[in-house]
């Protein structure tokens, strides 16, 4: 704005010595002035439509140039997606645009080498310490289940964020549409057995245990139409030493914990789950956090929780494994067999047999 006002002031001294000089100086003056304006005011008109952009809620991709939390990856899809006319691809699951600017995100990727059945989680397995300070692997136990599952997965989706899943075969069979949610979401998918019988119980045999282990990881395999990590936990924690060993022959990795939230017990309600996570966290510095997606009140506190994670200044570590598990042929043919002819036995006599007319 100095410029034009100092440029009419010269102009005017020369021109204004009768009407006519007047009546062109005002003309040129208020011609310099709207120029100097367009052009102090252009920079300006220019950042309008970003600062438009950027304030759309609903838009699903971000726009501002903040890195999402922790996640170089995350911030690369955005960008690559941005400059693409058409939506991300959902069949590339695995590096979705991250919303929150503010996610807990995922801090590392780690890929294990299953070799020989390497085992995780103090609460049993001292050797292999890979966590560094305040990072956190994420675990949920007993899926798929509907309702809190689906829960489960939306708070860690908010949150950009990643786990490991340990589904019981049953239940993959009973909800595969649920567990093929989970590997879409990008999480790594494990399992816990068939039927989440106790490995180290009094009546189990080395054969019976075989059978809950193969069997359950051919239900995992059947539901996501795909081969599943070979990552396993017991049951309970209850570790049977031969089916330890067995797990060794098959390069099945084992899950311990390093901190239990508790979130099976009775009394458990979403808020204790939170304090019983934090307070061991803080306590460790660091760990793998059992969990059940399963369970309502883990879905209802996992987005308190995920908070609380991110505020405490805790990275999530994400878990992968360097190969797929080949499930035995035998236990694959074996369920299928079972799936496509269920026994009547258990299925209530009113699902057999009605009643279509008297
Ligand atoms: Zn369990």
């Amino acid at each position: 704005m100095a410029d034009p006002i100092w440029f009419s002031f010269l102009f005017g001294r020369v021109v204004m010595r009768n009407a006519l000089g007047l009546l062109l100086a005002t003309f040129v003056t208020a011609a310099v002035i709207a120029g100097g304006w367009y052009w102090t005011a252009k920079p300006r008109a220019d950042a309008a439509p970003h600062q438009t952009a950027a304030a759309k809620p609903a838009d699903p991709l971000p726009v501002s140039a903040k890195p999402a939390a922790n996640d170089d990856v995350e911030v690369t899809a955005s960008i690559a997606s941005r400059l693409s006319a058409l939506p991300p691809a959902v069949t590339s699951p695995q590096k979705p645009a991250c919303a929150n600017p503010d996610a807990l995100g995922v801090a590392r990727v780690v890929e294990v080498d299953t070799s020989g059945g390497p085992g995780f989680g103090f609460e049993h397995f001292k050797q292999l310490d890979f966590l560094e300070p305040k990072e956190v692997l994420l675990t949920f136990d007993d899926g798929p289940w509907p309702g809190n599952t689906s829960a489960v997965l939306k708070a860690l989706d908010d949150e950009c964020t990643k786990a490991l899943f340990f589904p019981i075969g049953k239940h993959a069979t009973y909800h595969p549409e649920i567990l093929r949610q989970v590997l879409a979401a990008g999480h790594t998918v494990g399992a816990h057995t068939w039927s989440h019988a106790n490995l180290n119980g009094k009546k189990m045999t080395d054969q019976l245990a075989k059978d809950e282990v193969e069997k359950g990881f051919s239900a995992v395999k059947w539901a996501l139409g795909t081969d599943p990590s070979p990552f396993f936990r017991f049951p309970q924690l209850e570790h049977n030493p031969q089916t330890m060993a067995y797990l060794g022959t098959r390069d099945i990795a084992m899950f311990s914990c390093d901190l239990d939230s508790f979130d099976f017990r009775k009394d458990s309600t979403p808020d204790k789950i939170v304090n019983n996570v934090m307070t061991k966290l803080d306590k460790l510095g660091k760990g793998i956090i059992l969990m059940h997606d399963f369970q309502k009140h883990t879905a209802e506190a996992m987005p308190t929780l995920l908070r609380r994670l991110k505020a405490g200044g805790y990275k999530v570590v994400q878990m992968k494994a360097k190969t797929t598990l080949a499930t035995l042929p035998e236990y694959d043919e074996a369920l299928a067999k079972e799936l496509k002819l269920p026994t009547t036995a258990s299925r209530p006599v009113s699902s057999v047999v009605q009643t279509v007319s008297r």
